[in-house]
Parts: C-alpha cells; structure tokens; sequence
C-alpha cells in the first residue's frame, strides 16, 4: 500500500490570504509525483481536532478581524488535541496570523489580547495601525539556503527562549524588523511570517515539511528527487527580485 500524508487544513476560509491555500496544492503535488497518497480534512470553526491522525497542521494568515473569530475556537475546541498532536511528534506549520496564534498571546491592533494555544514560546504585540507595516518580499537564510516570500502585518513578535528563529533574515523585516529573526521552529513546529507563497517558491522547505511529518508513521523515510528545476528558477528569481537585482 502507498504510503500517505495526512493533512489538516485548519479554518481554510477564514485563515487564507495571499493564496496560503497553495500551500495545501504544493503538498499535494509534491506527493503525488512521488506516488504517495494524500489526504486532506479542511477543519473549521467548531469542528474538533483529531490528535493522532494527521501528520502536518497547517494554518494560514489571516488579518486581526478573522483571527479573533478563530482565537477562541482554537483555544477552546481544538487546543488540547493540537498540543497533544505536537507530543505525538505531529507536525505544524503555522503562516503569520497563523503562526501569531501558536504563541503566549497576540495583542491585536485595538490592545485586545488573544490568547494562543502556546506550542511556540514567543508572543505578539501590534502597536497599533499609526504604526509602519511590514509589507514587501523577504529573503531569509534558513538552513544554508534561502526562504523567499511576502511579508505583511504589523504585529511584532518576540521570541522567549524556548523558541529559537525559523531563520535569519537578509531582506524584509522578520519578526520583529529589530532581531533579523524571521519565524520560529520547536521540535516539528514551524510558524513564519512568509506568504506568497511559501511551500511553492522553497521547494526544499517543502520538502522538509514533507519528510518531518512522514518520519512519525514512516521511520527513516526519504524522499525521492522530484524534477525541481522550474520551482527553483523560481525560486532564484524570487529572490534576485526581493534583493532588487534585475534577472534579465
Ligand atoms: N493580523 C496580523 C498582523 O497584521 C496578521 C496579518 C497576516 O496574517 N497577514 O500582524
């Protein structure tokens, strides 16, 4: 039988802007052309979460008004099976909205505070609209490569030290436009900043993703090589684009 990912695609609707749904497409495909099943539930508000069947998480961004819609929801009714998840060796990844909402707590533009379900240590405040957004590309060093994407909010996030950076940023603003550190990452949990978006424009990071969440049900698993010669063009262009080098 195929081996198979399985994917919880958290408030699809509510938590999906810049196209983070192509995350989910770039999942897919990736399996696909390894011949590896796929699988995919699209879990919203209300809906419970099972702790011990999905292999990856994924949840989207999503600007302040979605995200108190899904603060309490995934604090009340989905909260304990996602941190149960996580001790299960399941993997999350969490895109800005999302990934603010992984932490202590996010305080909203209006000083609301959002409680987070707390897989991450780190915490987010929005100093309010007045202040600058942190809008554009960003490139970012991760893992002797490069993560390529598109940052927009206006939160600052600050990570404690339980927490250490996803990356390290060479051109945007990151967490907090102060560090250089974009993101965080915690046994298999990755939050980030970057749209735009991300699984499609890093192959490789998708890849990661892909070989951390099947590791748990598949020991010592290895992907095969997929022709990424069009992704990483991509890629490459994304990134002299963000740097403002011209790549004609
Ligand atoms: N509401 C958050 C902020 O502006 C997240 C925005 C987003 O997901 N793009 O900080």
């Amino acid at each position: 039988m195929a081996k198979k990912l399985r994917v919880a695609h958290l408030y699809p609707k509510l938590m999906n802007i810049y196209g983070d749904r192509g995350n989910i497409l770039c999942l897919k495909r990736r399996c696909e052309e390894r011949g590896l099943d796929f699988e995919l539930d699209e879990l919203s508000v209300g809906e419970k979460l099972k702790s011990d069947h999905y292999d990856l998480i994924f949840i989207g961004g999503a600007q302040d008004v979605d995200q108190r819609r899904v603060a309490g929801d995934l604090r009340e009714v989905k909260g304990d099976a996602l941190r149960e998840a996580v001790e299960n060796g399941v993997v999350v990844l969490a895109v800005c909205g999302g990934y603010q909402l992984m932490g202590r707590y996010y305080r909203t533009a209006e000083g609301a505070e959002l409680p987070g379900v707390g897989l991450l240590d780190m915490w987010t405040i929005h100093p309010g609209e007045a202040d600058k957004r942190f809008i554009g590309n960003i490139v970012v060093e991760w893992n002797g490569g490069t993560l390529v994407g598109f940052e927009n909010h206006g939160g600052r996030t600050y990570l404690g030290d339980g927490a250490r950076p996803l990356g390290k940023v060479v051109y945007g603003f990151g967490n907090n436009g102060e560090d250089a550190g974009e993101g965080a990452a915690r046994a298999g949990v990755f939050g980030t900043y970057l749209h735009g978006s991300l699984l499609p424009k890093n192959p490789k990071f998708a890849d990661h993703v892909i070989q951390a969440a099947l590791s748990r049900r598949y020991e010592g698993i290895e992907l095969d090589e997929i022709d990424d010669r069009v992704e990483e063009a991509a890629h490459a262009a994304a990134v002299q684009l963000a740097m403002g080098r011209s790549i004609i």
